[in-house]
């Protein structure tokens, strides 16, 4: 019996989304950032779903890389946290894995574990972000020891990441990307390096900052990179459609109240749809009475408390709502990012919050 919420994931957007990428950076490689489950999209779905159209993935954690081996991606895969004991060398080395040097001290776990096949390094600068990096003199310090290592590759790479590329009109950007700049040119780096600093907002608002990799995640999967609206909202297909089901259907009077703590109370008689989704599916506890969702072609409104496994919605104006109706959370008709503005984040952290609970469907 297939339940009634599900995420239906369009891979087939996920690949005209990484096409826009390429089309929108020819002169770099992209590699598809598929971080955190695919920014909840699944792992190795999306990752089988690309590996004929990229040069490399991206994650965070190196978990994560092991599960795309043991899923037999081939793709160099970067881990943009890099690994912190000596066995994640030897084993990253073997695999095929590139690890981020972002500090000195994984520099020198790495330098006190030889291992057999030569490993690739991005080292990453701090140029403002003030998270992870390393700043001019231990960029010197890491090139001369990563030059003079046997089982590192010379052939390394340098990074940095943008704090504030989402905001199309903040300096921070241009900024930090001189401050890139000038450091590399600083650095004696005994010959040319490759490069790479943007992430999606900065490769369709920053384009000067396309270099020789660019990391895309979030555009990938069709979720408004920018904090406004922007003309690039038009350009990508989101990538998953997230629903339910009504599963109930009542009338109140005038002041009555909906849902825990009373929170909503109906200022005229109204008709309340209940929906089987919940904070516990990743529907976000924060959305606030007037997100919007969207049944049977028209736009309803979230009203009181979001429940654990449950939401309910107005439907005076959706007269023709019975129960087993589908509801679209967000997707095709409800930008994600609507609802994000709606519970005070952003769509980043909803598609990747969609709970383990819910399954995905591909398409
Ligand atoms: C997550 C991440 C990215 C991808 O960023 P998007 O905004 O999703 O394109 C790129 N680089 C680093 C270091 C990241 O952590």
């Amino acid at each position: 019996m297939p339940r009634h919420t599900r995420a239906t994931i369009h891979l087939d957007h996920i690949r005209h989304n990484y096409e826009l990428v390429n089309r929108l950076a020819p002169q770099s490689k992209n590699m598809a950032i598929i971080k955190a489950n695919a920014y909840g999209h699944g792992l190795i779905e999306v990752a089988n779903s690309l590996s004929q159209l990229v040069p490399a993935f991206g994650v965070a954690i190196f978990e994560e890389a092991l599960t795309l081996r043991d899923s037999g991606i081939q793709q160099p895969i970067l881990v943009l946290q890099g690994v912190n004991h000596a066995q994640d060398y030897q084993l990253a080395s073997e695999l095929g894995v590139w690890v981020t040097l972002h500090n000195l001290e994984q520099l020198s776990t790495l330098l006190a574990t030889p291992i057999k096949k030569p490993i690739t390094v991005w080292l990453k600068l701090d140029t403002g972000m003030h998270r992870l990096g390393m700043n001019q003199t231990e960029l010197q310090t890491a090139v001369e020891k990563v030059l003079n290592c046997s089982w590192i590759n010379d052939d390394f790479i340098v990074s940095s990441h943008y704090s504030c590329a989402s905001q199309s009109d903040n300096l921070m950007t241009q900024l930090q990307f001189e401050r890139f700049n000038q450091m590399l040119s600083l650095v004696k780096l005994g010959k040319p390096v490759k490069q790479s600093i943007a992430n999606s907002p900065a490769i369709v608002g920053f384009p000067e900052s396309n270099l020789d990799w660019n990391r895309p995640g979030i555009m990938l999967y069709g979720v408004a990179m920018f904090d406004s609206q922007h003309d690039s909202d038009k350009l990508t297909k989101p990538a998953m459609t997230f629903e339910s089901e009504v599963i109930a259907i009542r009338e109140i009077k005038t002041g009555e109240a909906v849902g825990y703590g009373k929170k909503w109370i109906a200022s005229s008689s109204a008709t309340i749809a209940t929906v089987a989704v919940g904070y516990a599916d990743g529907y976000p506890r924060q959305a606030k009475s007037g997100t919007p969702v969207f049944i049977n072609g028209k736009v309803a409104k979230l009203v009181g408390c979001v429940s654990m496994d449950l939401i309910t919605i107005d439907i005076s104006l959706n007269t023709q709502v019975k129960i087993g109706d589908r509801v679209e959370l967000w997707g095709e008709n409800i930008p994600v990012s609507t609802v994000a503005e709606h519970a005070d984040t952003i769509g980043y952290d909803l598609v990747s919050g969609v709970s383990q609970r819910v399954p995905r469907e591909y398409r």
